[in-house]
């Protein structure tokens, strides 16, 4: 496995746990142990939690940890990866190097400007919390919105910065996303939308229509892009987002080598298209296929198919949010509840058949809403507008 986060660590475990007895090796760039990212932009950053390290028994599972160790290259041709320590060898390999976040041009390297991704960016950025700056955020997607929570809470001046008309602009319809803007200012932090960054200066960030907005530090998060660029000239197929294309078992075009979580995209035959998820649950169901796979090609087993219900929650401005599934193809958007109240749902039809839902404070709407949509349940609308009825007692 190259890269020790969710995705590695997890394909590692599922290899054990499913009865693979070869050797596993984990080759990870960063120095740490390897730690859970949710945590960072929650109870660790807030000093609520020291750390996030999975609680894994790596010796007892027989995995081998290679710690800040980063591959440079590999030669599928030859089942050779190329690291910083030398080649090693391998029978099969499984990509799981993640998504790094994209820098603001222009300012990386400058001081005060902050990214958050890994344990390292968390400890910087916990004391720039404690002194309780005017803090710029670029950008009102989740990582923005969870910073934003954090820094709130430690009592800092807050101002979220967002190019677009609205938050999470990539992820939800505007019709839904519009809804959740009120949190910020219920949450006592700015956000400005339409606002583009011109450049940052010391002490302030410059907006294009000139505005200077006070900044002690400023932190990007303006998305994450698969953490591929060592793979170029592999001859591993890249996507259009520079992610690894896998195939419906998560095989890459490479003999032997699989790609999982954050850094490769695969066909859903759910959806009916090719997805690139970039959330914990896909780092964690993913493996159990890798897995499945890497000891069912050993033994002439069928090949798993990965075919999952996306999955993910995000906790801001005193708020649970989350979300199942993949609204893109419906034709029919339901409100369950009101989107001005602490409780709502949104729920995605497709011929009537669930097939996304997001819940804001709604947790059982969400778990009965998730299987629904695994089982390809056939609804009835009236009754699924209905918030006093259980999701699960609304089918046609
Ligand atoms: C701050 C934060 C909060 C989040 N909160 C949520 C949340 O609330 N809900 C949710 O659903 N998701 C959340 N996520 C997303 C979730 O954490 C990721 O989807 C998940 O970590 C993906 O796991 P991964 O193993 O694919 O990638 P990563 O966790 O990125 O791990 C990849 C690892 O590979 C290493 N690596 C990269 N390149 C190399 C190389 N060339 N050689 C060796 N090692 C390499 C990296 O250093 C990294 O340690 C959050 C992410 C962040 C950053």
């Amino acid at each position: 496995m190259v890269g020790a986060g969710m995705a590695g660590v997890q394909t590692a475990v599922a290899l054990r746990e499913q009865g693979f007895t070869g050797t596993v090796t984990l080759i990870g760039a960063e120095p740490h142990q390897p730690y859970d990212r949710p945590p960072l932009s929650k109870a660790v950053l807030l000093g609520k939690a020291e750390g996030s390290a999975f609680d894994v028994d790596f010796e007892a599972l027989g995995i081998e940890l290679r710690l800040g160790r980063e591959a440079l290259g590999v030669r599928p041709g030859e089942h050779e990866l190329e690291t910083g320590a030398g080649p090693v060898p391998y029978d099969v390999l499984v990509l799981a190097t993640g998504a790094e976040p994209i820098m603001l041009p222009g300012t990386e390297g400058v001081p005060g400007v902050h990214l958050l991704r890994t344990l390292d960016d968390a400890e910087r950025l916990r004391p720039v919390l404690a002194r309780q700056h005017d803090i710029v955020v670029v950008g009102a997607g989740w990582i923005g919105a969870e910073f934003a929570t954090a820094a709130r809470e430690a009592g800092c001046t807050v101002t979220v910065v967002e190019a677009a008309d609205r938050p999470l602009a990539g992820a939800l319809p505007a019709e839904v996303a519009t809804r959740m803007a009120g949190w910020y200012a219920d949450a006592g932090a700015v956000l400005r939308t339409h606002a583009r960054v011109a450049r940052i200066e010391p002490g302030a960030v410059v907006l294009d229509d000139h505005t200077r907005v006070p900044a002690g530090a400023v932190v990007v998060g303006i998305g994450a892009r698969p953490a591929t660029a060592w793979l170029t000239g592999s001859g591993i197929e890249l996507g259009a987002h520079r992610e690894v294309v896998a195939d419906a078992h998560l095989r890459t075009s490479a003999p032997d080598v699989y790609a999982v979580g954050d850094c490769a995209s695969f066909p859903s035959g759910r959806y009916g298209e090719r997805l690139l998820v970039h959330h914990w649950d896909n780092a964690l169901q993913g493996p159990r296929t890798v897995a499945a796979n890497i000891i069912g090609e050993a033994t002439g087993e069928p090949s798993a198919v990965y075919d999952p219900v996306p999955y993910f929650w995000s906790e801001q401005f005193g708020r649970f949010v989350q979300y199942a599934g993949h609204h893109t193809s419906a034709d029919t958007t339901l409100w369950r509840g009101d989107p001005a109240g602490p409780a709502w749902s949104v729920c995605w039809l497709r011929e009537n058949r669930l097939i996304a839902l997001l819940a804001v404070g709604r947790p059982r709407d969400l778990a009965q809403g998730r299987r629904l949509i695994e089982a390809g349940t056939v609804m009835d609308p009236r009754l699924l507008a209905d918030p006093a009825k259980p999701l699960k007692a609304a089918t046609a």
